[in-house]
């Protein structure tokens, strides 16, 4: 099938690449002439696990183009993905003058039959506005489908080429066929597409995230509850992910969520609640905890100095929202680092990916470490702030050597805290006992909880 796709970004560009990889023929197309020119020659714009081996062979085999030019993307398509922002607006709202102006463009250009497809996070409602915006502008018949994306950054190859489900929503048969036959590699092991119309579609992504988000939340709740109560979090997390009905996943607590995702869509679904009358108060308390749970970390280093951190020098492992991507957006690490500066301590910052994106917001405020290990030099302590594979299993001996005092504070519960007690570390993770060597005198760790 010929495809076009609008708007490269995370979602736009594996999706993209994705649908090229069986065989369409997909041109992408973006505003933002420097990505579309470093795609042209052959570059990703983003990390992402697997992708660039899809995007070259996929570039090579002539399946997968891309350009500033939006009439010769959509010329031939029969489908247009529209793959755009809906950032957070003044209101928490989700700003939709990417999709709606893109439909209008996209209007006055088309000239024979379109299925367009929302792949952007939107409210209830919006289908019907772009079917809206067609109408006015055009006499081509087009079919509008709310077509939402689960992937996860990280692992995003994999779960569009294998997706738990694939949710469309419209009441068009003609789209609903050739969607069909469009997803019909990517569900070939029995994974549903799930037909809906396209108001319980849109509305089936902001339940899913924000479900995920209350998940999370409740569990950092548990988490600091278990630190004032003497429990142990992963002990309780293990308890209760053995009951089916909970699962095991999305138990973990840390610093809170980020991303591009969570807060814009638990924020947009709370607001597009209030526009219907509705108070949504459980959102409400988890986007308030979250708040919160953000400096959680920089909490404990406070209390660990006394509230005093001038002329302290630390180290953060983690800037990325999340393991296995570049992204930061809304990445708990910065409001960390924002904090940390603005009481009065210095850093140096580690990340395999994403420390690029951080450097554009804080330039020389922060210094950047090449390793791991660098960025410990003369550290009063380490602050873990996301959980990549490589920080699971440090030099501990090497690390004693760099830093000033043994002092780690884990915001992703990255080591058992026995083998802390024994190397002599004081130990600060969430929802779990303190491993305190030497450094207070209150609370040693105890252990026996597993
Ligand atoms: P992004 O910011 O990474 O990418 C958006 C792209 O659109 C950018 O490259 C931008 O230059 C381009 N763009 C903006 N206006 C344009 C226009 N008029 N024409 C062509 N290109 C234009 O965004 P993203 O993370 O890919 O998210 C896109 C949508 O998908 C959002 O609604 C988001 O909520 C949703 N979503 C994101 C994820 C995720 O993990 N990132 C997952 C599921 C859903």
């Amino acid at each position: 099938m010929k495809i076009a796709v609008i708007g490269t970004g995370y979602v736009g560009l594996v999706t993209g690449t994705c649908l090229a990889e069986t065989g369409n023929d997909v041109i992408c197309v973006d505003i933002n002439v420097a990505k579309v020119e470093k795609m042209q020659n052959g570059l990703l714009p983003i990390y992402e696990p697997g992708l660039e081996l899809l995007f070259n062979r996929n570039i090579s085999q002539n399946r997968l183009t891309f350009t500033t030019n939006l009439a010769s993307a959509i010329k031939d398509a029969q489908i247009i993905f529209m793959a755009l922002p809906t950032p957070p607006g003044g209101d928490g709202a989700a700003d939709l003058s990417y999709i709606l102006g893109a439909a209008k463009d996209v209007a006055s250009l088309i000239t024979d039959y379109k299925v367009i497809v929302n792949k952007s996070t939107v409210p209830v409602g919006t289908a019907a506005k772009v079917k809206a915006i067609f109408e006015q502008h055009t006499t081509i018949e087009v079919d509008v489908v709310s077509n939402p994306e689960f992937l996860r950054e990280g692992v995003a190859v994999e779960d569009f080429m294998k997706p738990d489900r694939v949710v469309l929503g419209t009441g068009s048969e003609r789209a609903k066929k050739l969607m069909t036959e469009l997803y019909a590699p990517y569900v070939r092991q029995g994974n549903p597409i799930i037909f809906m119309d396209e108001k319980s579609s849109e509305l089936t992504k902001y339940a899913a995230n924000a479900f995920l988000a209350t998940k999370i939340t409740f569990m950092n709740e548990i988490a600091n509850l278990c630190e004032l109560a003497g429990a142990d979090v992963d002990a309780v997390r293990k308890g209760i992910g053995s009951d089916e009905r909970i699962g095991k996943r999305f138990l973990f607590p840390g610093i809170g969520y980020g991303g591009s995702c969570f807060p814009k869509d638990v924020q947009a679904l709370v607001k597009a609640a209030d526009e219907h009358q509705y108070n949504f108060e459980i959102l409400k308390s988890v986007m308030q905890v979250n708040e919160k749970q953000k400096l959680v970390l920089v909490n404990k280093v406070l209390q660990y100095y006394d509230f005093d951190l001038n002329g302290k020098h630390f180290a953060i492992w983690g800037l990325s929202f999340k393991p296995e991507t570049d992204d930061i957006r809304e990445a708990p690490a910065l409001y960390i680092i924002k904090s940390l500066l603005k009481k009065g301590a210095t850093l140096t910052v580690f990340d395999p990916e994403g420390a690029e994106n951080v450097r554009q917001l804080f330039g020389d405020k922060i210094g950047y470490a090449k390793d791991q290990y660098e960025a410990l030099h003369a550290a009063d302590a380490l602050l873990i702030a996301t959980e990549w594979s490589l920080f699971r299993n440090p030099d501990f001996e090497m690390i004693e050597t760099l830093m000033k005092e043994k002092v780690i504070f884990d915001g992703r519960n990255l080591f058992d805290l026995e083998k802390m007690n024994g190397l002599g570390y004081y130990y600060n993770s969430i929802g779990r006992q303190l491993v305190n060597q030497s450094n207070t005198e209150e609370t040693i760790y105890v252990g026996g909880h597993e």
